[in-house]
């Protein structure tokens, strides 16, 4: 992701009510650089020079504002990825690995919840366990 894209971003922020400072953009940016699932470890690593308290505060604010997703699967350690609905993660019982799967026929499954309790349906959660690749060559 360019600065091109972060800057497209802005708008999305300012909409959450989130104050733009270059530290939240750089957070956010390395976390679309990153590509996998980072840690606030992983993230902090690539930003040595923002403290790893900060870190931890702006990925939990923008957990709540729905930009980001946590992901506190696997081996205790949350991870997180920018908020994307309608995609799923299988993740690795040995190493906590964790990745990315679109299945769209699981939206079905909002609309059975929808008939079955009249509820108004908002967004549904679900994982997927195994071993990985990785760890099942070195079993
Ligand atoms: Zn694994
Ligand atoms: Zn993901």
């Amino acid at each position: 992701m360019g600065d091109e894209q972060i800057t497209q971003m802005i708008p999305y922020l300012k909409e959450r009510g989130l104050r733009i400072t270059p530290q939240r953009l750089l957070i956010l940016e390395t976390i679309q650089n990153l590509k996998s699932h980072p840690t606030v470890e992983d993230i902090h690593r690539e930003l040595p020079y923002i403290s790893l308290a900060t870190i931890y505060n702006n990925v939990k604010l923008f957990v709540k504002l729905h930009i980001l997703s946590e992901l506190p699967y696997g081996t205790g350690i949350s991870k997180y990825e920018m908020f994307q609905p309608n995609h799923y993660h299988v993740i690795c019982e040995l190493c906590g690995k964790i990745e990315d799967f679109n299945y769209p026929l699981l939206k079905e499954v909002e609309q059975a919840a929808a008939k079955l309790t009249n509820f108004e349906i908002e967004y549904h959660h679900f994982e997927v366990y195994g071993i990985c690749r990785k760890c099942q060559e070195q079993k």
